[in-house]
């Protein structure tokens, strides 16, 4: 077969660019090295709830183009995130909203919160100040940052040991930058995001993407490097498969690096380890989807039960318990470490990608940043629309 395009990578870019690269008549392959489509985004129904195998995904955007556009492929049941933390025997809302500051300090009005945040933070910022002998405030680590934000409660019970776990280090090891500002709503509202639009497809991930490949062909269980002709690791002009198909051009949502065997250095990432488990003779495990544990000792991020992202009310539930991890080679590589050293690295391999002709990089993976679902469409959209 000859195909317009070859598509690597059956994720949420992957999918759209190849949905609008069929819109606009080219004939388009897809192949996934994993045993199925969606990419991270994938969900696997079992007990009759969607499974979130990837970590905990809502679909969140203030971009009414990829509102409408993403509505074509799946109903949103309207999910608000309202995430609950939970420290030792306490329980919080998140974000940071009065339900928070009411349930710390048993106060009633914004004033009376925001009085004890910033008499809280003046005096770290005070004591910081006294131990560098110096009358000007800078942040040397995160954990300045933070507590010169937010005063002492707060990081302490919400801010130190969740970070602490996500990043692997102590907060004084790690750069204040990574914290700009810590969100703070003085309303009564546990909606973590501020976007417009927000809600769970109806149905999966995995049905709204299958809805997005209608129609389009899609080999999974197929790597990239074993299908294709490579030389020195690169695919050659014309771009051909081993078993005799060839393709004008190629999209790749693959780690960009590994694309040029890792010719100029290695990007770093961000890992992340998943224990799920079934619980059938358990119908509400935790009464909300998303619980944080922000205490450093609990060795999990936070524990989702999936049902709850669709109003489930059957019997039976499933849930997820998240742990950060180190990344190496092998391992499923979630976050890019967008620190100056890799975005340096990365900038040079998109100078390296920008002479190589044929091959366009999408995604998280492709391009080395965190986008989010509506992102990834966003950055799809436009691509495929700069396509001929
Ligand atoms: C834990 C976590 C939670 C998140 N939560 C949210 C959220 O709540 N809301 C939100 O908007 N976003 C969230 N995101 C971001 C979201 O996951 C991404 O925006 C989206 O999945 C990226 O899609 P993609 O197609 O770029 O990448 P991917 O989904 O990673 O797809 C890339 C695909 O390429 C395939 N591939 C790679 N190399 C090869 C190869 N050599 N051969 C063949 N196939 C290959 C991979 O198998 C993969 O399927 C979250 C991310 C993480 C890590």
């Amino acid at each position: 077969m000859k195909y317009d395009y070859l598509v690597v990578g059956a994720g949420l870019f992957g999918a759209v660019f190849a949905h609008e690269m069929a819109a606009k008549g080219k004939s388009v392959l897809v192949i996934d090295r994993r045993d199925h489509v969606g990419g991270n985004i994938y969900t696997e129904n079992r007990m009759g709830i969607n499974v979130h195998k990837y970590g905990a995904h809502i679909f969140h955007t203030s971009d009414r183009e990829v509102w409408d556009y993403i509505n074509g492929f799946a109903e949103f049941n309207g999910y608000i995130n309202s995430p609950v933390a939970v420290y030792k025997d306490e329980l919080y809302n998140l974000p940071f909203n009065m339900n928070t500051f009411s349930r710390m300090w048993g106060i009633k009005t914004p004033d009376e919160a925001k009085a004890i945040i910033s008499s809280q933070a003046d005096e770290e910022i005070a004591r910081i100040n006294h131990e560098k002998n110096t009358d000007t405030f800078t942040a040397d680590n995160l954990e300045e940052q933070a507590l010169s934000l937010a005063g002492r409660d707060i990081y302490e019970k919400l801010v130190k040991g969740y970070t602490e776990k996500q990043w692997g280090r102590d907060c004084r090891d790690l750069p204040a930058f990574i914290i700009k500002r810590l969100p703070m709503r003085f309303i009564y509202d546990n909606n973590y995001f501020n976007d417009r639009y927000q809600g769970i497809p109806m149905g999966g991930y995995t049905a709204m993407i299958e809805k997005l490949l209608d129609g389009i062909s899609v080999k999974c269980g197929v790597n990239y490097y074993d299908y294709m002709k490579l030389e020195d690791g690169l695919p050659v002009r014309p771009f051909e498969s081993r078993d005799g198909d060839s393709f004008g051009r190629i999209l790749f949502t693959g780690m960009i690096d590994e694309f040029f065997g890792y010719e100029l250095g290695t990007l770093e990432y961000r890992s992340l380890k998943f224990e799920t488990e079934d619980l059938p003779e358990v119908d509400n495990y935790q009464g909300n989807a998303v619980v944080n544990y922000t205490e450093r000792e609990v060795p999990y991020t936070r524990i989702i039960e999936h049902k709850h992202f669709e109003y489930g009310d059957g019997k039976g539930t499933i849930i997820t318990r998240e742990y950060p991890a180190n990344w190496k080679h092998g391992d499923e590589p979630y976050y890019p470490m967008n620190d100056d050293k890799n975005n340096a690295l990365y900038e040079r391999y998109q100078e390296r990608a920008k002479g190589f002709e044929g091959v366009l990089f999408g995604g998280r993976l492709g391009q080395y940043k965190y986008y989010n679902m509506d992102q990834v469409i966003r950055q799809a959209l436009d691509m495929s629309r700069a396509e001929a």
